[in-house]
């Protein structure tokens, strides 16, 4: 028997007119590339995210086409975000760290018929523009008197674009499961490939995104997204706060510590959210300049693994709470976060560390389970470890383009992360399936070492890699990017990981450096440092 309920799909545009209804004057805050801070509510956005769906349908964009982007987080980001899914058309977000040749290979592969750019973005441009050949036009979001000098000769300036179009739009209804979106994988491991969001996935997702033991979003939080909105829509946050009226804060292209500080301190920022290298940033700058953020209360930190001495950074000198996330942008991209039981909360430090530097359980929507090679499932006891399966509403079903990329299993995503899986449910990756290091036929968890080295008081980052050995097939080699003024010694080091990992995992070599490689998501290029490192010759 059927229930008899109303079948209302789930979209997009329902998100920004419950915003616009019930928080019109809740505030989206942006810092420019032009410069200024702009500032306007809920109701506010709504129009003017009306006003672009009728300047696109000016420009003869219909259901199903794609728009690309290249821009910071900001509001006219924002605006395009609503607009385009809202009329049933598909964001493509980009990311503008990618080699150009990669952005022409996007534009080409989702045959994108506009592209709207942040002014920053016009030299690159440029460079790619000639190449992608189903696109119509280049929007630059600013106005008239902002609109630069450049070689191209199809450019169309935001605002006047938007001062021809009308700001009534009746958004129209249609199947939730319609993509709304559209973000490639950044290919630190492969080739990019489509993740097509849909309708009903983002509003699933931001369900799950806006509870408490999420990202807690209500509109008596702010919130600021430093993860961008060109890499998994800036883990779903533009439409999670839409659908509470939380405030939002976006950032622009201002990402270093200082500036991260100036806009969290001056918006009252009580939630943000962004992967670690970021935050190190931040907390660099805050030690030097003895500044405090008091009214954050949350940091959520994911895209790589989160180190403990973080973790206590941000909570022992900070009094802010660090929650893990872990996920992927086929996951939308939520897998888990980390937030402990109330019994957990009065466990010793060193016990509570031990449950905060895993990457968290699943909320309500993702299911879990981890396999052995052999295809078999592996209990749930925090020690067996294999690759880690998802499945739920908002993870891919498939790729944008690609018949089968063969990463489905009986209904199941496989995630190539090798995790554990404890009786509390609290799930911990072990590496990547390409980082984990093989020696003598056994496997060492990269991450593990160089959480534990990056809790060594001289060490600001570490990365260990596998290097060919012949005896072993691989070993362990630990790079270190110092503390600023500390020299790391090599047999101190050693001797503080000593107690911690077993002796055949010790690395057997150290080397100092002065920065890492960081991919477009602000993520270790470990691939680039295995290159690199491949002929090292480590000592016998
Ligand atoms: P890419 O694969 O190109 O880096 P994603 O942003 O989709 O793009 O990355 C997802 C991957 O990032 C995960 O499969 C996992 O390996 C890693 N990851 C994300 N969050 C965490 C975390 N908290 N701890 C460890 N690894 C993480």
């Amino acid at each position: 028997m059927r229930g008899l309920m109303m079948d209302t799909p789930l979209l997009v545009s329902s998100l920004i007119k419950h915003a616009a209804a019930q928080h019109a004057q809740s505030e989206i805050v942006s810092r420019t590339v032009e410069g200024p801070i702009h500032r306007y509510g809920y109701a506010q956005a709504h129009r003017r995210a009306q006003q672009l769906a009728n300047a696109l349908t000016a420009l003869g964009i219909v259901k199903g086409d794609r728009i690309a982007t290249i821009a910071w987080n900001g509001y006219r980001h924002y605006e395009i975000y609503f607009a385009t899914s809202g009329m049933a058309a598909i964001c493509h977000t980009i990311n503008p760290r990618l080699h150009p040749d990669q952005i022409v290979y996007l534009l080409n592969h989702a045959a994108d018929r506009y592209l709207f750019i942040d002014l920053t973005f016009v030299p690159l441009v440029e460079l790619v523009a000639g190449r992608a050949a189903k696109l119509e036009g280049i929007v630059v979001m600013c106005d008239r008197a902002h609109m630069p000098d450049s070689k191209l000769d199809n450019l169309i300036c935001y605002e006047e674009l938007m001062d021809g179009a009308q700001d009534s739009y009746e958004w129209p209804i249609f199947d939730e499961n319609t993509a709304s979106s559209l973000c490639y994988t950044s290919g630190t491991t492969g080739n990019p490939k489509g993740v097509l969001y849909s309708h009903r996935a983002t509003v699933l997702h931001s369900f799950a995104a806006a509870l408490p033991a999420g990202l807690c979003l209500s509109e008596s939080e702010a919130i600021l997204p430093v993860v961008p909105m060109f890499h998994v829509n800036a883990w779903g946050i533009p439409y999670a706060a839409t659908m509470t009226g939380a405030k939002q804060v976006m950032p622009g292209p201002g990402l270093d510590g200082a500036s991260l500080h100036e806009i969290l301190d001056a918006e009252n920022v009580t939630f943000a959210a962004g992967v670690p290298t970021i935050w190190l940033g931040l907390l660099n700058h805050m030690r030097e300049h003895g500044k405090r953020l008091d009214r954050l209360k949350y940091v959520v930190i994911g895209g790589s693994a989160v180190p403990a001495s973080m973790i206590e950074a941000f909570e022992n000198e900070f009094d802010i709470e660090v929650r893990q996330g872990w996920g992927m942008t086929e996951m939308s991209p939520i897998g888990s976060i980390n937030t402990l039981k109330p019994w957990m909360q009065d466990l010793p430090p060193s016990q509570r560390m031990a449950i905060q530097i895993k990457q968290g359980r699943p909320p309500f929507g993702v299911e879990m389970m981890i396999e052995s090679e052999s295809g078999e499932a592996l209990p749930h006891d925090g020690k067996a470890q294999g690759e880690l399966l998802v499945r739920g509403p908002w993870v891919c079903s498939g790729y944008f383009g690609i018949d089968d990329a063969g990463v489905h299993r009986d209904g199941w995503f496989a995630t190539n992360d090798v995790a554990t899986i404890d009786e509390q449910g609290y799930m911990q990756i072990v590496d990547r399936t390409k980082d984990m290091i093989k020696s003598g036929g056994e496997w060492i968890s990269s991450i593990d070492l160089e959480n534990f080295a990056m809790s060594h008081p001289d060490v600001q980052q570490a990365a260990v890699i596998g290097v060919p050995h012949p005896k072993w097939d691989e070993r362990p080699l630990l790079l270190v990017v110092p503390v600023p003024g500390k020299t790391p010694d090599k047999a101190d080091i050693f001797n503080f990981l000593s107690d911690k990992v077993a002796k055949w995992w010790l690395p057997d070599d150290m080397v100092i450096v002065e920065s890492f490689p960081i991919g477009g998501t602000g993520k270790v290029l470990k691939k680039e440092l295995r290159e690199e490192y491949k002929d090292y010759a480590l000592p016998q």
